[in-house]
């Protein structure tokens, strides 16, 4: 399993924002050091999260990366290891989402979301993988699926099909790595209030007409905690999958969505 101590070193992809930047300052938080990737194009925000991470005192790298390409995600680990030592956590986090109907979505639009949401978590539990079986002693690797990976969302097709693949991708990685000391575990989020649930807010009410606010009203209805999801939430789960308390946890993908999806 992961060593203990506190020079562990945790990667966290699509940490420029949103969830991932919440889980980003959380490790920190825990006592990691980070090491941050995004998209090129996200480059001042990833400045922004990596002074909030040195802030907590620890050390930051900062990488851009786009995870849907395996060469770039295989530079990328070699960048945080020359940077910050060697690679403990590895939290795939990035994803996008496409709002369309199962009708509509083109074999573009399919292509898309599973190039980042299942290809991209693929390219990355494999480097991050491989990193852990050369360094020789385990490690914890985590992936974004979603509350969608149980019970799809009309509207996200194409994503919630690439989020029950990262629910079985998970499962394999974890059945063939537990030989070396490797944990892989997935969250699953339930409607967290970030840009991409902007978006889906913004795409569901132009179609159906509605002033833009109410898709995620009317969707926060069905959280029996009463409340939109916050990164913070999320973060603190993955902080425990991130430690040594979830050393007997692996293959898992677990909801925590504030009581929409029983699992
Ligand atoms: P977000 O859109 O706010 O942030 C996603 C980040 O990923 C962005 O910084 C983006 O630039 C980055 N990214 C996108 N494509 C990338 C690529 N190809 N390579 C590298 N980085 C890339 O989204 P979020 O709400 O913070 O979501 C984070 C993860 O959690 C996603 O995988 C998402 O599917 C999942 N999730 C979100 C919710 C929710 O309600 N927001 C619910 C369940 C699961």
């Amino acid at each position: 399993m992961a060593e203990k101590g506190p020079d562990r070193i945790a990667v966290v992809t699509g940490g420029a924002r949103g969830i991932g930047r919440g889980i980003a300052e959380r490790l920190a938080g825990d006592g990691l050091d980070v090491a941050v990737v995004d998209l090129a194009d996200m480059r001042s925000e990833l400045d922004e999260v990596a002074e909030a991470v040195r802030k907590k005192g620890r050390r930051c790298a900062v990488a851009t990366c786009d995870v849907a390409d395996a060469e770039d995600v295989a530079a990328m680990v070699s960048q945080v290891v020359r940077e910050l030592g060697r690679i403990d956590v590895f939290v795939a986090n990035a994803g996008i989402a496409k709002v369309k109907s199962l009708l509509d979505t083109t074999a573009e639009d399919f292509d898309q979301v599973m190039s980042v949401n299942l290809r991209g978590v693929f390219n990355s539990y494999q480097a991050a993988a491989r990193q852990m079986i050369e360094q020789g002693h385990g490690g914890k690797i985590i992936g974004a699926a979603s509350i969608v990976a149980y019970r799809p969302f009309e509207m996200l097709s194409a994503y919630s099909v690439s989020k029950w693949g990262v629910r079985g991708l998970t499962q394999a990685a974890a059945t063939e790595w537990a030989k070396h000391g490797i944990t892989v575990n997935a969250y699953c989020p339930g409607i967290v209030g970030t840009e991409m649930w902007e978006l889906i807010d913004e795409k569901l009410t132009e179609q159906q007409g509605k002033p833009r606010g109410e898709a995620l009203r009317e969707n926060t209805e069905q959280i029996l905690l009463g409340r939109v999801q916050e990164p913070a939430d999320v973060a603190a789960f993955v902080s425990y999958l991130a430690s040594p308390d979830s050393d007997y946890m692996t293959g898992q993908s677990v909801i925590i969505d504030g009581g929409i999806q029983f699992s």
